[in-house]
């Protein structure tokens, strides 16, 4: 996708508030851009969303994914006296919430700047309170964002306040709006879900309520913390696994082969192969409960917004990986039907190899005499 049309969007979507739980800004973004381009939006009973785009026959269909909400503050009370209590939902150690932070309140009596006042004294790693001085009332309910610039581009970055997983939600986005405007022959489906920051809530709901197709190969699309063997500017990351696991070895080959062929036939496009564990995905979560789930992940500045010297900044994103990761995404969702073809492959390669190399092997095979007594698994020994 062109770069003026991608920061476009993305100066649209990455406006937008987002916490864990309040994900409807977002939401109503998503499902107009979708009908807008005449594709079929469905909403699980969640909240999750999916988007289907179909062209053509005979595509193994894909799945992508993507989370809507980003770390942020609840109010869990009504303010009394200019004050507000507010509960933290997502992943940030209690140093970075410095008293007199402003925090950006989203509520029915609009948007204010409000300060972190206290924190009470409880466990952080239990429950992280933070209590908020506003100017006006909130209610039990609103929520609450960094004050920190929505977005902003400059030739490198996009910056903002929630790339994570906003900009996966973006290339989501984009590789929707290519499939659509060149008319690619593919089957894609988009889940768009909600409360990964507090534990891949949406995830789990979109498998209980069956909005993810069960057989297809899935694909999440997440920010992911830059690390010094993944760094960005790179190109997109395919993903092997997180911090809590590695996923479908079929899928990360898959789209292995995709990004290979894809180096091949355009010079300029660049990408890695890593195990990106500075943090969980939901692709652990698809991948244990039987899904065929591997990742994409691009590299994130500023992980949730912890920037250095314990300070609160923008995340932020390679202008270039985004770019290259929807001209990836859009060739895996061209080439699904490769999807078994890759593994199959591999094995056909072994197996030629050992065929090769068979006679070699035997007939230097040193005489060992077997002994009843050593005949058997070798784990069974001693
Ligand atoms: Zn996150």
């Amino acid at each position: 996708m062109r770069r003026t049309q991608l920061l476009s969007l993305a100066r649209q979507l990455l406006d937008l508030p987002t916490a864990p739980y309040h994900e409807e800004a977002v939401a109503r973004f998503i499902r107009e851009f979708a009908l807008a381009r005449g594709l079929p939006v469905r909403a699980d009973k969640f909240g999750n969303l999916l988007v289907r785009y179909r062209r053509g026959r005979g595509h193994r269909p894909v799945v992508f994914m993507a989370h809507m909400d980003h770390p942020g503050f609840e109010v869990i009370e009504d303010s009394e006296g200019g004050f507000a209590m507010t509960r933290f939902l997502g992943n940030v150690p209690r140093e970075y919430f410095r008293i007199g932070a402003r925090v950006r309140v989203i509520g029915g009596e609009g948007e204010q700047v409000a300060r972190i006042w206290s924190l009470p004294d409880v466990d952080w790693s239990r429950e992280k309170l933070v209590r908020l001085r506003l100017r006006k009332p909130a209610r039990r309910g609103d929520y609450a964002m960094w004050d920190l610039p929505a977005v902003k581009c400059n030739h490198s970055f996009i910056r903002s306040r929630a790339c994570d997983d906003l900009a996966g939600c973006l290339a989501l986005l984009a590789l929707l709006e290519e499939l659509a405007r060149n008319r690619v022959s593919a089957h894609v489906s988009v889940v768009f879900t909600r409360a990964e920051e507090v534990g891949f809530l949406g995830a789990m709901g979109a498998i209980k309520s069956r909005l993810v197709p069960p057989t297809a190969p899935l694909v999440s699309i997440e920010t992911s913390k830059e690390l010094p063997h993944a760094p960005m500017g790179a190109g997109p990351i395919i993903r092997v696994g997180d911090r809590a696991t590695t996923f479908d070895a079929r899928v990360t080959m898959f789209l292995e082969d995709v990004a290979a062929r894809l180096a091949k036939a355009d010079r300029r496009f660049r990408y890695q192969r890593r195990l990106m564990d500075g943090g969980a995905c939901e692709s652990a979560v698809l991948y244990h409960n039987g899904f065929r789930a591997g990742a994409v992940c691009i590299a994130l500045g500023n992980y949730h917004n912890q920037a250095a010297g314990g300070r609160i900044r923008e995340e932020y994103v390679d202008i270039g990986d985004l770019q290259q990761t929807v001209q990836f995404l859009v060739e895996v969702a061209r080439r699904s039907n490769d999807f078994e073809r890759v593994p199959r492959l591999l094995k056909q390669r072994l197996d030629l190899i050992f065929e090769r190399g068979r006679r070699q092997l035997l007939s230097t095979a040193p005489a060992v005499r077997v002994h009843a007594s050593a005949v058997g698994p070798v784990w069974a020994a001693g």
